[in-house]
């Protein structure tokens, strides 16, 4: 049976992979980056496929789909190779008496996609704890060391490796503490949830078991059964704006270095698209998560052209409230909206 990218996404969407390979070591990830670089074939590099959606007609190119598993703590140094599961490295710091991971607990795919994103939850963004990273570049074909200067955080959910195949993520280094106090908590539910106070701090281990418990009443903890987990996170990115438009003017804002930033969830919620939309909209198979309005969900069966039909109505449907157009924060691949 031909693999389709329905095989390897969490959304369960797309096509045919091209050719794929699973490099289970860092020297195969680079003798492999090499080879396709020297031939000049198109390559698509994947993690765990939870940000992202692949067209009906696949990928052609080769693939390489992230599967190095070297993983080693030193003091508060923690390195992991792109392949190893992210939710993994989160556990073993945890056990290991180190705090700064705890709140990204349960986020899905592997450490090499978590940089491309700046993947963040509950108050802690990946850039707050990252050292360094091993980043092979495809122009020059070398290995490269780089520090936090060069990899263009500082917005939401941005990087220079976002929409970018210059650069391969090869490895991460994490700077934490030992200790046995989380960050403080800025996150209001789950300060509630672990009963202190906005800005406390409780154990890593209870602040790593509060956000499992919390990711998953919301549908954020990935599980087959459960089709509001079918998905590839937040669909949409909340919007930065120079100016709010007076229609927006009781949605929530928050600063951000490029302007105001509106959450998507909102507009998407007050255009009158609740939780759950979706069912008798077109053929049914995309809706809403009922858990989430960010999550645009596969209800079994859905097609990648029926995820963009959905999306295309939902930012239309906002645009035609607010007069704001929200745009992908997933990585589409021969697909659009
Ligand atoms: C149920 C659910 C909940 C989620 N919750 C959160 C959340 O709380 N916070 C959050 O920030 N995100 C969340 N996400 C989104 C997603 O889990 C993260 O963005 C994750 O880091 C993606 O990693 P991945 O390995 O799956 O990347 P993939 O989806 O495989 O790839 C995503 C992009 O990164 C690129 N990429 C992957 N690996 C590399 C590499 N080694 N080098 C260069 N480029 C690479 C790919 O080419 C692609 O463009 C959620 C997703 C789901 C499905």
């Amino acid at each position: 049976m031909t693999l389709t990218f329905a095989d390897l996404t969490t959304m369960r969407v797309g096509g045919p992979v091209g050719r794929l390979h699973v490099p289970e070591t860092t020297p195969q990830v680079l003798e492999l980056l090499r080879q396709v670089t020297g031939d000049g074939d198109p390559l698509l590099v994947m993690g765990g496929g939870s940000n992202l959606v692949v067209g009906d007609d696949g990928w052609p190119g080769v693939v390489i789909k992230m599967a190095s598993s070297e993983f080693d703590i030193d003091g508060e140094l923690v390195r992991a190779a792109a392949g190893v599961v992210w939710d993994d490295v989160v556990d073993a710091t945890v056990r290991a008496g180190l705090a700064g991971l705890e709140a990204l607990s349960g986020i899905p795919g592997l450490v090499g996609g978590a940089p491309v994103q700046n993947v963040g939850a509950f108050g802690t963004v990946t850039s707050e704890v990252l050292e360094s990273l091993s980043v092979f570049d495809r122009q020059t074909g070398q290995l490269e060391r780089w520090t936090l200067d060069r990899c263009g955080f500082g917005s939401h959910r941005q990087s220079v490796f976002k929409r970018n195949d210059r650069w391969v993520v090869v490895d991460v280094t994490f700077r934490l503490r030992r200790s046995d106090q989380s960050r403080p908590i800025d996150y209001v539910d789950l300060a509630r949830a672990l009963e202190i106070e906005v800005g406390g701090t409780a154990a890593p281990a209870e602040v790593r078991a509060a956000v499992l418990a919390l990711r998953r009443s919301r549908g954020m903890i990935l599980d087959e059964h459960d089709h509001d987990t079918w998905s590839a996170g937040s669909f949409f990115v909340n919007p930065v704006l120079a100016e709010v438009p007076k229609r927006a003017r009781d949605c929530p804002r928050y600063s951000d270095v490029r302007g105001t930033k509106l959450p998507a969830a909102w507009l998407i919620e007050q255009a009158g698209f609740r939780r759950g939309y979706g069912h008798d909209w077109g053929n049914g198979t995309v809706a809403l998560s009922s858990r989430h309005a960010l999550a645009l969900t596969n209800r079994g069966g859905a097609t990648t052209a029926d995820v963009m039909k959905f999306a295309a109505h939902i930012r239309d449907g906002v645009e035609a409230c607010f007069g704001i157009r929200i745009g992908p924060e997933c990585d589409l691949i021969n697909c659009s909206f």
